[in-house]
């Protein structure tokens, strides 16, 4: 298989400089001029419809990671995502599909944290400790990642344990779900940290690409002594977004086998979206060949993705909304870069970064859907509760972040008449966010304690609560540091100092 090379955003690409392997850009995590790796194309997925209707998700998986993780062995994959996935997923299929209210639900769900970043967290140490191997690192490496709820959680079961691997984690105060940070603040192992900062998500990413930009140019807490080798758990990890390819494959494999379309037909998939990550990964499968007609881009209250879409104007000078969908409460969607690359290049994508820096907002008129298949919607707080109330009637629960997504294909498809077959992208379970559930099902049932609207929630939907979910409740906690979003740089050194 010919090597793949990967380049920086904010690089002229290919033709105009050396590219780096995979495992360095696993090792990295971020490009050392602040951009995030891209592959210098995309390989053109070499199965038939047929065919993938027939595989099982490990086999899916292998077959999209091979032609991108070429410095990988083929024995080298194979274990890895044999031991990923795995029956720590509560689901045989992996990532089942559900057929209800005239949508297939993708749920990605099944694994240990009960949210789509396990889908990738499950195998990323995997890639990231065999990455130090292959690039002769010695040194300890620190994952630092910032968490808007569910990667943190991901990360830190991912990750403990790992010999020579320290995981710290960093979330914003009041911008998680109580199950989320019980998730985390009970975390074991003895190489695993998790910080509280008293900000946003938003102050909480920037805080740690600081951390990554002193450390690369030796400059602030790392002005001297020995710089710690840093990579990410973030999707800013190219090793993040390969593994989430897989399930959009996956999911319409799932499709053509029931016979709810042909081999070959367009689809759409409706995305619940943050950091603009899951979707990417969407639009990479598109590239790659797979019959996509939209991507709907679907975005809660803080719709800066929306506007953009319709506008061509990012803008995040905005009031940052707290929402009861809080892994998507992000104003700087970090992987919306790597978009702005395929679609108009490293030297426009580079300014209008810094634009982004210097005063939080820049124009693309480039991406239009029809180059890019994206569209961009949103579902407000009250008409998420609408669609979660809509929905349970016709026997299914959705999380708040799944309603956002189906809220947002309801306007979209009534608004453009567009009536394909539609992939909800479900990427929480209900029971991480059951007082939301609950209240929007019947405000007579609300209630502010977790754990008891969890047993409601059981009670209403003739489901069990994940154990894991359920253990929480009586499980000691083990993390209680909490920092300003400007003393998170002194917060590493107190931990690796330690
Ligand atoms: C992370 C997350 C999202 C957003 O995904 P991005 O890749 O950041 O766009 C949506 N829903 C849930 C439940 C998540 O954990």
């Amino acid at each position: 298989m010919a090597d793949m090379f990967y380049y920086s955003t904010r690089s002229a690409g290919p033709g105009g400089g050396t590219g780096v392997t995979a495992s360095e850009a696993i090792l990295r995590g971020p490009a050392p001029d602040g951009g995030l790796y891209v592959p210098e194309k995309f390989p053109e997925a070499g199965f038939g419809w047929a065919r993938l209707a027939d595989m099982a998700y490990r086999d899916t998986a292998l077959e999209i990671l091979r032609p991108y993780l070429t410095d990988y062995t083929d024995a080298e994959l194979e274990k890895y995502v044999r031991a990923a996935y795995d029956a720590k997923f509560d689901a045989p299929e992996i990532a089942p599909v559900a057929e209800r209210a005239g949508v297939f639900f993708l749920e990605l769900f099944h694994g240990r944290t009960s949210a789509f970043k396990d889908m990738a967290l499950s195998l990323l140490p995997y890639l990231l400790k065999a990455a130090a191997e292959k690039q002769n690192v010695r040194d300890e490496i620190v994952v630092l990642t910032a968490t808007s709820g569910d990667t943190g959680k991901a990360a830190l079961e991912g990750f403990a344990g790992v010999e020579g691997i320290k995981v710290i984690v960093f979330f914003p105060c009041e911008g998680v779900s109580a199950v989320q940070k019980r998730q985390m603040i009970t975390q074991r192992g003895g190489n695993v940290h998790v910080v509280g900062v008293r900000g946003n998500f938003d102050d909480t990413q920037t805080g740690v690409k600081k951390i990554f930009a002193d450390a690369q140019s030796g400059s602030g807490a790392w002005a001297r002594g020995p710089r710690p080798f840093f990579s990410s758990a973030n999707s800013i990890n190219f090793g993040r977004l390969a593994p989430q390819i897989a399930y959009y494959f996956h999911a319409y494999g799932r499709l053509v086998k029931s016979g709810a379309v042909s081999p070959g037909e367009a689809v759409n998939f409706t995305v619940p979206t943050g950091n603009f990550g899951n979707i990417l990964a969407g639009y990479y499968a598109k590239r790659m060949g797979l019959p996509v007609h939209r991507l709907v881009c679907a975005s809660n209250d803080n719709k800066v993705l929306y506007d953009f879409f319709n506008t061509g104007v990012y803008d995040k000078n905005r009031e940052f909304i707290l929402t009861s969908s809080p892994s998507m409460d992000i104003l700087v969607s970090s992987n919306l870069e790597r978009l702005l690359f395929h679609v108009c290049g490293g030297a426009a994508t580079k300014e209008k970064m810094e634009a982004l820096n210097a005063r939080g907002v820049y124009e693309c008129r480039a991406d239009r859907a029809e180059e890019s298949g994206i569209v961009g919607e949103y579902g407000s707080g009250a008409e998420a509760e609408a669609a979660i109330r809509e929905v349970y009637r016709q026997g299914y629960v959705m999380d708040p972040h799944t309603a956002v997504a189906y809220a947002a294909w309801k306007k979209y498809s009534a608004r453009t008449g567009d009536a394909r077959k539609n992939v909800i992208v479900a990427t929480a379970s209900p029971y991480k966010f059951a007082e939301a559930v609950c209240r929007a099902i019947d405000p007579a049932l609300a209630g502010a304690d977790a754990f008891g609207q969890i047993r409601v929630l059981e009670r209403l939907s003739g489901t069990r609560a994940p154990e894991a979910i359920t253990e929480l409740e009586s499980l000691p906690v083990l993390h209680g540091r909490v920092c300003e979003p400007g003393e998170m740089a002194e917060a590493v050194r107190e931990i690796l100092d330690k």
